[in-house]
């Protein structure tokens, strides 16, 4: 687990300080310790075609996420053969022409050797892996059911689980506050990244600062006013937002881009190597098994605005 750690460091620093866009990736892991152990398997270069560089970033943190490999290396998708070949330590990179392939197929806007956004990317992976593990266990639950009369509740219940979901998919609790007459109600949602918001009127700041900004307390108005089930129109809301389940492993996405497309926020975003979300829990999460977070992947895209 440190190699992989190690794997995903080493990217960061070949990225540089200054982004229009990072996803930070924290897990239940312990840092790396020291430079001997990057001579493994699992810490491998890929070769970049044209503008793949988005790609590659995205395919180097879903390599380095352990439990993720260690899962897949048991099933039939897309990402074996890159992964065996990055594992078994033959050479120091490789070329990931069958992912980029792959990817192309089947979503036509990588298709090109144009810069894309890592981050949509990242997710578009993630879903299509989902997607995938999905069917692949609902195939195997038809086959083990085969003439059960609980098939499709037997679908329901266990096929929609997969790896990605358990390792990524946290959950936000929701509370609004009609201030017309105080009805309260309650909402969750699921999630696989916090698109965090980034001070605009500071310099410098840190990742707890832009968490603290995604969950503080806001007031809807105007445009946004919610429709109140107890007033029967729409009202200004208080909304509190908390965590209620934590994944194990979390993304967190900055904001830099403003309302236009050249309005890029250059606030300087600080992190540590740990970080602790016990403050955004929700009272009835406060025993969860993920609070605490260690970094171990960062993707930096450096874009020039033109
Ligand atoms: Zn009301």
């Amino acid at each position: 687990r440190l190699v992989h750690e190690q794997a995903s460091y080493k990217h960061f620093l070949f990225h540089g300080e200054t982004s229009k866009m990072a996803t930070f990736r924290w897990s239940p892991f312990p840092r790396p310790q020291t430079f001997a152990e990057w001579n493994r398997p699992g810490v491998c270069g890929l070769d970049n075609s044209g503008n793949s560089c988005y790609l590659n970033v995205v395919l180097q943190c879903l390599c380095s996420t352990v439990p993720l490999v260690e899962h897949l290396l048991n099933q039939d998708t897309l990402f074996v053969r890159l992964l065996e070949e990055m594992w078994l330590g033959r050479s120091s990179s490789c070329a990931p022409l069958e992912a980029r392939s792959v990817l192309s197929s089947i979503l036509p806007q990588f298709n090109n050797y144009c810069q894309q956004d890592a981050q949509e990317l990242l997710l578009f992976l993630l879903n299509t892996l989902h997607d995938d593990l999905k069917k692949v266990q609902q195939h195997t639950l038809l086959r083990k059911n085969e003439g059960c009369a609980s098939i499709k509740q037997n679908r329901n219940c266990a096929a929609d689980f997969t790896i990605v979901s358990h390792l990524f998919e946290g959950q936000l609790s929701y509370k609004t506050l009609c201030m017309h007459c105080d009805h309260q109600a309650h909402s969750k949602q699921a999630f696989t990244v916090l698109s965090l918001p980034i001070p605009t009127d500071i310099i410098k700041c840190s990742i707890q600062d832009c968490l603290s900004l995604f969950f503080e307390q806001t007031i809807l108005t105007g445009g946004e006013q919610m429709l109140c089930s107890v007033c029967g129109l729409r009202r200004e809301t208080v909304v509190l937002t908390s965590l209620d389940k934590p994944p194990e492993i979390l993304l967190l996405h900055l904001k830099r881009w403003g309302e236009t497309k050249h309005n890029l926020l250059r606030t300087n975003v600080g992190f540590s190597m740990k970080l602790d979300l016990t403050p955004f829990l929700s009272s009835s999460a406060q025993n969860a098994s993920y609070s605490s977070f260690h970094l171990y992947a960062v993707v930096v895209s450096k874009r020039e605005i033109h």
